[in-house]
């Protein structure tokens, strides 16, 4: 356990903000974490816990401790003829876990491919993409509360996911670390080939009957000729969620424009594309600076050089309003701004 102090972050977020912490720390086991959550010399520090920085932005310098957490491990804890129970530490990157499901035939996180981030985040939004969702898999997970220190164990019904959100990203915001997940992954399930960009891919490779293999390298193929990559171009993926509008503002809308992008959602509601949103307002690929949206996918804002964080978030800012006076929709940050 190694504090820092003015630590520089600039390696540690995705769209390459150059700002710094207070204090630093990184922790690689669920007691060191206890230890520093009691530490009364931190008490009254503000504190945030950080995975791959990778669904952030920081506008300023983190006055007050940022907590890396760098617990490692996957192990198999349970297994029969059906399925496996895997158990992956919060430090884990979370592509490395799916490595390792892909490579034992464990069907279920194969379109979550190259996610970036860690195995602690992907509960707190609830990552999904392709069709499949942390949640589909999900068993129960191991942390601390931030203020306490006391440990708890939460399985699915307490998490309350969603659409990209869970409890931590809401009432239990900032307040709870993720230690270690379990998730139940199928050895017999048929991947999941809803998702038509995936199966449109694999049709056109002459690729009938996938394995989970083949979907999990069709995914990362998708993704890469899509997203700019954060280790070239400054970007936290998707700066905002799909909206989700009532059917009848739908027909509105389709009415009106009858090009737009939408998927079905939960409980008879519509969710927009809001790349398509911003692309409408004229916002692709459009910068200001070293700030832009990709000029393949608007709804990835970049920092193509040395923008700092309240640049970025201006920048956003004004695309939010522009959607809202245009289509009457207020976009929701997915990215967590600090
Ligand atoms: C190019 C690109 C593509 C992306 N594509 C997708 C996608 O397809 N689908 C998708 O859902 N997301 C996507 N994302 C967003 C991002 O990868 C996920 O949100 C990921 O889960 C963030 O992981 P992280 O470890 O980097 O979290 P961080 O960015 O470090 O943190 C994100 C939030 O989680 C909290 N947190 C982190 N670790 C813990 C922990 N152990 N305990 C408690 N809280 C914690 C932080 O406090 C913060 O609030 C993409 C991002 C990029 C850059």
């Amino acid at each position: 356990m190694l504090l820092n102090k003015n630590h520089s972050l600039k390696n540690w977020n995705t769209f390459g903000v150059d700002v710094k912490a207070k204090l630093f720390i990184e922790v690689f086991s669920e007691d060191e974490l206890r230890e520093i959550l009691s530490d009364i010399k931190f008490k009254s520090e503000r504190k945030f816990i950080l995975g791959g920085g990778s669904n952030i932005l920081f506008k300023k310098d983190f006055e007050g401790l940022l907590i890396k957490v760098s617990i490692s491990g996957i192990n198999v804890l349970e297994e029969n003829d059906n399925s496996v129970l895997i158990e992956a530490g919060a430090g884990i990157i979370w592509n490395e876990l799916v490595k390792f499901c892909v490579d034992g035939n464990y069907v279920g996180i194969e379109n979550l491919t190259l996610i970036p981030g860690t195995v602690g985040a992907a509960p707190i939004q609830n990552i999904g993409a392709y069709g499949q969702e942390f949640a589909d898999t999900f068993v129960s997970l191991n942390g601390l509360f931030v203020e306490t220190g006391e440990q708890k164990t939460f399985i699915k019904d307490d998490c309350k996911f969603s659409y990209r959100s869970s409890i931590f990203k809401e009432e239990l915001k900032n307040n709870f670390v993720v230690t270690s997940v379990r998730l139940r992954l199928s050895k017999n399930l048929k991947p999941n080939l809803t998702y038509k960009a995936l199966s449109d891919y694999l049709a056109k490779n002459g690729i009938i009957n996938p394995t989970i293999k083949e979907v999990s390298s069709a995914v990362a193929e998708i993704r890469k000729s899509k997203l700019p990559d954060p280790q070239k171009i400054g970007n936290a993926g998707s700066f905002f969620k799909n909206p989700v509008v009532s059917e009848d503002s739908f027909r509105k809308l389709k009415a009106e424009y009858s090009d737009i992008v939408s998927f079905p959602s939960e409980s008879g509601q519509t969710k927009i594309s809001a790349g398509w949103l911003i692309e409408k307002c004229g916002w692709k690929g459009k910068r200001v600076g070293d700030v832009g949206t990709s000029p393949d996918h608007a709804l990835i804002i970049c920092n193509f050089g040395n923008a700092t964080g309240s640049e970025i978030l201006e920048f956003a800012m004004r695309i939010k309003e522009e959607v809202a006076n245009k289509f009457g929709i207020q976009l929701e940050e997915e990215v967590n701004i600090l």
